[in-house]
């Protein structure tokens, strides 16, 4: 028998959208955006759409497994895999403790996107262990990321999101939030996006992607320009002197001169009136 709406958030990617189940006893039976959540008032993504099929596939797990001896494993229950665990963990720490050396345990996972209660409970055993060794999808994953907060704020784990509600001009490199998300509220606010006739979207990637599709210009650059595009990208908005009239185009530290790259850029092709998106506010030249 199907129960009441119960309110939970989704633990999918690191944006925890706010969700409402149905649950039959402890199935989930049925799922939808929670309106009342501040964050992402009502939203939901198409992973979240279908949390039943993850909950409920033939392939989940629904025991701990022990291996045996000839590599296969066995179903064993809850009280046994934990004795057995907390059996083996106390004797590396011990024999760390005897040997003088830091630990050797490692903790590998936990943190690293939606369910966060990992991360909290890795913390707290790995300084049982007297260890520090770490490491999750993060580490390969967001190396950049935490390299670049460190220059801005001074620490790697000062981490910011995009303001992508707010902008004006949108670039989205190399990605498709339309389907991978990244941000609250991505289809909505990619929509939002591209009906305001005073915000605009590039979209730089060689693939033609439904981002692509919303964009004002999609450059499909052909694989190993990406630096060389960002490069002058950078030179276009960051060469020139700030606007000193009403008519000067929007956004950073624009010239109202030609940007120093035009004369090479294939958006403007050698015009001397700049079409590049970036720099002119009377739309992209595709
Ligand atoms: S964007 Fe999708 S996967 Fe991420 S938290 Fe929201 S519903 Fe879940």
């Amino acid at each position: 028998m199907t129960g009441d709406w119960q309110r939970t958030a989704c633990s999918l990617c690191y944006l925890n959208c706010g969700l409402e189940v149905q649950l039959d006893g402890q199935k989930i039976t049925r799922v939808r955006g929670d309106k009342a959540h501040p964050r992402s008032g009502g939203y939901l993504c198409q992973k979240a759409q279908r949390l039943t099929w993850y909950g409920d596939h033939e392939d989940r797990l629904t025991t701990p497994l022990r291996r045996r001896p000839d590599g296969t494993h066995e179903p064993i229950d809850w009280d046994t895999a934990l004795t057995e665990i907390a059996a083996k963990l106390h004797a590396i720490r011990d024999a760390d403790t005897a040997a003088g050396r830091p630990g050797s345990f490692a903790y590998v996972g936990g943190g690293g996107q939606g369910n966060h209660s990992g991360g909290a409970y890795g913390a707290a055993l790995l300084k049982w262990m007297n260890s520090t060794r770490h490491f999750n999808a993060l580490s390969q994953e967001k190396t950049g990321d935490f390299w670049v907060n460190g220059h801005l704020f001074g620490s790697t784990i000062v981490h910011t999101a995009e303001d992508v509600e707010h902008c004006d001009l949108l670039v989205v490199l190399g990605c498709n939030p339309w389907q991978a998300h990244g941000f609250s509220n991505a289809r909505h606010a990619l929509n939002t996006l591209k009906n305001d006739p005073s915000r605009r979207m590039i979209v730089i990637d060689p693939r033609r992607t439904e981002t692509a599709e919303l964009a004002d210009l999609h450059l499909p650059l052909r694989p190993g320009t990406d630096a060389t595009c960002w490069a002058r990208s950078w030179r276009c908005c960051w060469s020139g002197v700030p606007p000193t009239s009403s008519s000067s185009p929007p956004g950073p530290r624009v010239s109202t001169r030609s940007p120093p790259c035009w004369r090479k850029c294939r958006w403007t092709g050698g015009s001397r009136t700049p079409k590049c998106p970036v720099w002119t506010s009377s739309g992209p030249s595709t």
